[in-house]
């Protein structure tokens, strides 16, 4: 978890900066991710500070830390462990099933407005063990 934390500060999102790393069983091997905008985009501040789902903003550009992390991992994750800052929202937690995630840590609680009531449910049916840590 304390990894996880270190990767959230590459973060150049000024309001909110999470970081994840999944570990296989053994935990000799890690992929890393914290959130971001895709690579190739570049990192417009008035980007991170603009809001809307029809402009080129923070909600139409930025990636979750799990999503990129997990993109970012060319191993089979059937197994392995994830660590993240924040709980994971309803999209994270979805990919998280289905990379066959075996047990989500996280430290932080979301807003409501993230829904991580629906987010649990979504793991629970998934198989997947969420701890707060
Ligand atoms: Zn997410």
């Amino acid at each position: 978890m304390a990894m996880a934390h270190t990767i959230a500060m590459r973060s150049r999102d000024p309001a909110t900066k999470v970081g994840c790393v999944i570990a296989s069983p053994d935990h000799k091997r890690i992929c890393i991710g914290y959130n971001g905008f895709a690579a190739g985009i570049e990192n417009r501040q008035d980007w991170w500070e603009t809001r809307g789902n029809d402009v080129l903003s923070k909600d139409t550009l930025v990636r979750h830390a799990e999503e990129n992390c997990l993109a970012n991992c060319y191993e089979n994750t059937e197994g392995w462990d994830l660590y993240v800052t924040h709980h994971p929202c309803v999209r994270c937690a979805s990919l998280i099933v289905h990379k066959k995630i075996r047990t989500v840590f996280y430290r932080h609680d979301v807003k409501q407005r993230y829904n991580p009531e629906l987010s649990r449910e979504i793991l629970r049916r998934g198989q997947v063990a969420l701890i707060r840590f």
